[in-house]
């Protein structure tokens, strides 16, 4: 296995590269993976270092179960992709198995729904009963009467996984540039011909466009009007602790699950709360559907967001700095308040974690769409340019596949899976 290094911001910037990647989250990093063991001659220009942002801070969950039908076979792809990173390189990847835990006999028959839409069957996914349940759960002071199940789901770890596979993409061939923000793109004849960083201009045939919440100001400054917002969630990590639960599990009013270091990561689907800002107010009719269907889950809150959002310039000279480079990563405060609530639910429900302590808590901003799918598209009016953004905070779990697809499109290569549901064109041109 390759060990971990430091990547360090190279100063010498090439001065052409077939493919500039901007973005280095767990997108970019695995179509810059793909690319280069196709003998593409690529770089990553990332503005932070590398998976500073949404690709560090989630839960790490690799998960197939209650996606959307959509998006099914990009997951199934994805597994794959993670156990052949794992034999490479530690990234923890770990099949634990996930299950989403019922409550009633309603959210028994909604997880029967969702078995019946995806024609998932046997033995690696499917319901458990009450008492299958039992067998995978430290003691419960809670009646659970069931439960949808992968054993072929799991969970990787954030703060070790991009980085991982920047390794692996450097050892075959890839260039990555930390700390240097791309400004926009220059174009000729028509098409992309280079981009224009904060340390010089490097010239490419293709760019792609893999920069997480920061993809929608990133096109509307070449005009187009790319439908995405953000979304704050919060997330905690406990200090080690024999808890007895080996299995990642969403329990409604937590999710929980063991981390390589002997802690659990913790957070609950309802700790994301959408700020109003001018975007979200821009966007309103496009996302209001998308509020009504995650209102259980999403808490819209107004405040000083709004006014953050409105010193932030829409159009901007990319001769001179730019937002990228004032706004080098995105760290927002954890809701401390909402995990609380969290974990004592966890401590209540499991005994076993009574002795829990919060190690660390931190917070995330997850670019969304209004269908929550992603853009694994071209850019139809800007030949050579492709986006990968918007993956609505399932983008981890099916990241290296995501990445890999993008690649392909890039080449002109068949796309590994169907990708005709995450075209740009669905929102606009
Ligand atoms: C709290 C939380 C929990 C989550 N839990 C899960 C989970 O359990 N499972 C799951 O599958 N997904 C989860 N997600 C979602 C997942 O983390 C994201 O979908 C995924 O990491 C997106 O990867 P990305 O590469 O598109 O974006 P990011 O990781 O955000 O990377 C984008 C990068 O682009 C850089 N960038 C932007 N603009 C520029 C520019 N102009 N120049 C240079 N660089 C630029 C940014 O600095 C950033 O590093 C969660 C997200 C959060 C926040």
């Amino acid at each position: 296995m390759l060990p971990i290094q430091e990547i360090t911001f190279k100063p010498e910037l090439p001065k052409q590269v077939s493919v500039a990647i901007i973005g280095g989250g767990i997108i970019g990093i695995s179509c810059a993976l793909a690319l280069a063991r196709k003998g593409v001659d690529v770089a990553v220009f990332e503005k932070g270092t590398i998976g500073c942002e949404q690709s560090s801070r989630n839960w790490g969950w690799v998960r197939s179960i209650g996606r959307d039908i959509k998006e099914l076979q990009l997951a199934i792809l994805a597994n794959e992709f993670w156990q052949s990173i794992q034999s490479q390189i530690d990234v923890g990847y770990r099949m634990t198995g996930l299950a989403y835990l019922a409550k009633d006999e309603l959210e028994m028959a909604l997880h029967q729904k969702w078995i019946d839409a995806s024609g998932a069957s046997g033995a690696r996914v499917r319901l458990l009963s009450r008492a299958e349940l039992a067998r995978f759960l430290p003691q419960s002071s809670r009646t659970w009467d069931g439960a949808l199940y992968s054993a072929i789901d799991g969970v990787a770890e954030p703060t070790m996984a991009t980085r991982g596979i920047a390794e692996l993409a450097l050892a075959n061939g890839a260039s990555i540039f930390e700390h240097c923000a791309v400004r926009g793109i220059d174009m000729s004849a028509g098409r992309v011909s280079a981009v224009v960083t904060e340390h010089g201009v490097v010239k490419c045939a293709d760019v792609v466009l893999a920069g997480g919440a920061w993809s929608r100001l990133f096109c509307g400054n070449h005009a187009i009007d790319f439908p995405q917002l953000k979304v704050h969630a919060s997330v905690l990590q406990t200090a080690p602790i024999d808890a007895k639960l080996d299995v990642a599990i969403n329990g409604g009013d937590f999710t929980c699950r063991k981390r390589c270091d002997g802690g659990y990561t913790v957070s609950k689907l309802g700790a994301s709360v959408a700020d109003l800002t001018p975007d979200s107010i821009r966007l309103s009719t496009k996302f209001l559907r998308a509020w009504l269907k995650e209102r259980k889950y999403l808490r819209l809150r107004f405040g000083r967001p709004f006014f953050d959002e409105l010193k932030i310039p829409r159009r901007f000279n990319i001769d001179g700095p730019t937002p990228f480079e004032s706004y080098r990563v995105l760290d927002p405060e954890a809701n401390n308040g909402m995990l609380n609530d969290a974990m004592n639910c966890l401590k209540q429900t499991f005994p076993s974690f009574a002795n829990a302590t919060i190690a660390r808590t931190w917070a995330g901003m997850i670019d969304v769409t209004p269908d929550g799918l992603p853009v694994i598209s071209r850019v139809e009016r800007i030949p050579g340019f492709y986006l990968g953004s918007g993956f609505s905070g399932h983008g981890f779990g099916i990241g290296p596949a995501a990445g890999a697809v993008l690649a392909d499109l890039v080449t002109g290569d068949r796309t590994q899976v169907g990708i005709e549901d995450f075209a740009l064109s669905r929102f606009c041109s």
